[in-house]
């Protein structure tokens, strides 16, 4: 039976600056919940105060971007590189989100070029993988999250880092932001199907020790099925992060 360490991970997407930001975390309050760990990305503008809020009310909730350049500087404008989060104090950052996939053209080589320059930076990743409405119903699920993931579980890099500095989240995409949920049998199946890849490519004990994230129209309402998934390690959660409410009823599903 592997062991199960859950993260609860919010991605506020292009929502929440500074202010908003200072008052969500001023009113969080988080309970232990074992070795559960509770993470926000939130938007670059609001990283910095993030972290104070975090910091004044010393809660236990790591703060990450939502996106990271592969290049540590140059002309990429309106980019952000890894030596800019690291001076701010970030440590976690997300990539591949597939909402970069589909409207900034992210493709699996600039996601893997991000993936490997971050932890070479030293950050840990969070990497988003999923297959569209259309691919889900011409039976591709798993050849497309297969090949999302092949660049990655060959470079020495990530394989290296998988268990440790990188992890992995299923969104497929047909249930991000839609309030259409995987079932607990769809959802599971990626999941054992992804983690098979990861055995295959990364030996079993590196395997069972990387978390694999379920992500999209996740709920109070039905985070507890899928959690109690075998091979579901928690939650990347956008619409029920941004409420204070939902978030903290999420956490206290734990
Ligand atoms: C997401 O932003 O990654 C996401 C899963 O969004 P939502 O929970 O709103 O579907």
């Amino acid at each position: 039976m592997r062991q199960k360490s859950i993260l609860l991970a919010g991605n506020w997407k292009m929502n929440h600056g500074p202010k908003a930001t200072a008052e969500f975390i001023s009113a969080l309050s988080i309970p232990a919940k074992g070795d559960a760990q509770m993470r926000l990305y939130v938007p670059y503008v609001s990283l910095t105060t993030a972290l104070k809020s975090v910091a004044d009310k010393k809660l236990p909730l790591q703060i990450g971007a939502e996106n990271i350049h592969f290049e540590k500087s140059g002309a990429f404008t309106g980019e952000i590189s890894g030596p800019m989060l690291e001076e701010i104090g970030i440590q976690q950052v997300l990539v591949g989100h597939s909402e970069r996939r589909q409207h900034f053209n992210e493709t699996n080589e600039t996601v893997l070029k991000r993936t490997v320059s971050s932890l070479n930076q030293g950050f840990e990743v969070l990497l988003c993988i999923g297959e569209t409405l259309a691919e889900r119903n011409a039976n591709q699920t798993e050849s497309v999250l297969s090949e999302q993931l092949k660049l990655i579980l060959v470079d020495q890099t990530c394989l290296g880092a998988l268990s440790t500095k990188l992890h992995i989240a299923y969104e497929p995409v047909w249930a991000i932001g839609t309030g259409v949920v995987a079932t607990t049998a769809q959802a599971e199946s990626a999941h054992a199907f992804i983690r098979n890849l990861l055995i295959k490519a990364a030996g079993e004990s590196k395997a069972n020790a990387t978390r694999v994230l379920y992500g999209g129209s996740v709920t109070p309402a039905n985070f507890k099925e899928l959690i109690a998934c075998p091979n579901i390690d928690g939650g990347l959660v956008g619409g029920a992060s941004l409420k204070l409410d939902s978030w903290s009823a999420l956490w206290n599903l734990l």
